[in-house]
């Protein structure tokens, strides 16, 4: 796909890659096989059907072809550009057995863009009313299909959203070179015009809880979709100087409050000259490419594994070699040095050796002993993985979580331990993907809506 070069993007926050144009996406759609058995739809965690929305792309019916998409993805446009498809439908498609796979996340963009760009966009028939009222908390990709299958049916939905602005980590985690927030915008749109309600500055479990949502305000049922975003830290010396971030909060300051545009946006981020992110996964990649961004000298990435362990999209990679972020495997940090002003100058590493396989099925790091040395950085960015906020599970009695403090819900219907109380996403299984967590929505979505109308 055509994109910005890399000297040029390094310095901007405009998207990486341009599109594809018709005649693009018409080639690139001419290369599928069409396949009887078609292994690329089993490879969509939505089943997407794939071949049938590719033909309709060898046809010109871009339009169509978005909407046979939509049939049972509601998100085209953001999972063409975020959704891992080199492990996914790409990586079983018939093709890449003697050459490149057909390149369906990049054609699933195209159509997604082509039917927004031309105002094709149509809100779908909504069944009448059936009097329901349907709570959903949080906005994130799980939240959004839960909403949208469910007004759909006839049902009155609000999303409640903690932060000033609905979509979950699409908005304040993944950055704008890698998914234009306009975007998700026109999801979020889309679920207004279909009449669901989007109240954001709303934390539930401090502004009312969850018991209080069915008592006081006489919901039905209720989805929680809340996430995975309280940040692990590293727990060793120096995690408190000036200048060491979680992903978190770095990549909220630049994405949500705009950081990156200072003095406009009044939300500063200090991002110094010598930028070290500690991760290997995406968030680790949007941070440090998001410090080349803000004028880093040197961007490291600082991961504990070697490069075949990197769970990060091997395009994202690809994205932050090509612009010069600096890979340094079998690392790991060991405590953070301050200066005089009690703000990060340098971080003490230790050199790893990989061993057997651990739980997690990639080889576990050992230290080197005696390996020690220092890098100089200014700025530390803690990417190492996020867990689920604790507070709907301590504010709502008899809600079911496991040790990681994820809510325990059934897998067929998404339902947890609480009578009509259902979870689904990130805060049931971990920090995993965006169609993961729009799967789970979907079911849930199903669900809610069975034990809704078999109620009197
Ligand atoms: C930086 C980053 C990059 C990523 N890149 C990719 C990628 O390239 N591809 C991919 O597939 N996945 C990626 N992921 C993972 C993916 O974004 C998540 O798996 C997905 O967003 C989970 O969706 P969700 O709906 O479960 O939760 P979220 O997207 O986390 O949304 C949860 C929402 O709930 C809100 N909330 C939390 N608590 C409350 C409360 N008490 N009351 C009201 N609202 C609340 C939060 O503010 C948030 O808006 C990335 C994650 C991060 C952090
Ligand atoms: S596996 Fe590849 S070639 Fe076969 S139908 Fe799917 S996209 Fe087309």
């Amino acid at each position: 796909m055509p994109e910005q070069k890399p000297e040029d993007r390094v310095r901007n926050f405009n998207e990486v890659p341009f599109g594809l144009t018709e005649e693009l996406a018409i080639k690139e759609a001419q290369r599928c096989l069409d396949c009887k058995k078609a292994p690329c739809i089993a490879g969509c965690p939505v089943e997407v059907d794939i071949p049938a929305f590719i033909d309709l792309v060898t046809q010109g019916k871009f339009v169509e072809a978005a909407r046979k998409i939509k049939e049972t993805n509601s998100l085209p446009a953001v999972c063409g550009r975020v959704c891992p498809q080199e492990e996914q439908c790409e990586e079983v498609c018939i093709t890449g057995k003697k050459g490149d796979p057909v390149a369906i996340g990049h054609l699933e963009r195209f159509v997604a863009d082509y039917e927004r760009d031309k105002g094709q966009i149509k809100v779908p028939e909504i069944k009448a009313s059936t009097g329901k009222k349907i709570a959903i908390v949080g906005s994130g990709p799980a939240g959004l299909t839960v909403a949208g299958d469910l007004a759909k049916l006839g049902h009155k939905v609000t999303i409640f959203e903690a932060l000033h602005r609905a979509g979950g980590v699409l908005v304040y985690g993944i950055p704008e070179f890698r998914l234009p927030k306009e975007i998700v915008q026109a999801e979020v749109d889309y679920l207004s015009l279909m009449g669901v309600e989007v109240k954001t500055s709303h934390v539930i479990g401090k502004l009312k809880s969850i018991d209080e949502l069915f008592e006081v305000d006489g919901f039905d049922a209720v989805f929680i979709g809340t996430g995975a975003g309280l940040p692990n830290f590293m727990r060793i010396p120096g995690e408190n100087l000036g200048g060491v971030y979680s992903a978190n909060e770095y990549l909220t300051r630049n994405n949500l409050m705009r950081a990156f545009d200072f003095p406009k946006a009044p939300t500063p981020v200090a991002s110094g000259k010598n930028v070290a992110v500690l991760g290997g996964g995406n968030t680790a990649m949007d941070a440090v490419r998001t410090a080349l961004r803000l004028g880093a000298d040197n961007g490291y990435i600082i991961y504990r594994r070697s490069r075949k362990e990197m769970p990060a999209r091997i395009e994202e990679i690809h994205h932050a070699e090509q612009e010069g972020v600096e890979f340094q495997f079998l690392t790991t940090p060991i405590r953070f040095i301050g200066d005089e002003n009690n703000w990060v100058k340098a971080m003490e590493c230790l050199k790893m050796e990989l061993g057997e396989p651990d739980a997690s099925g990639r080889r576990r790091p050992i230290p080197i002993e005696g390996s020690n040395y220092e890098i100089p950085v200014d700025t530390v960015v803690v990417a190492i993985g996020n867990s689920s906020n604790p507070l709907i599970p301590q504010t709502t009695p008899g809600l079911e979580t496991n040790k990681w403090g994820n809510i325990i819900a059934k897998e067929d219907t998404m339902l947890t331990s609480r009578d009509a109380v259902y979870a689904g996403g990130d805060i049931v299984t971990g920090g995993a993907t965006v169609i993961l967590a729009a799967g789970a929505g979907k079911t849930a979505a199903r669900a809610i809506h069975d034990y809704v109308m078999s109620k009197n």
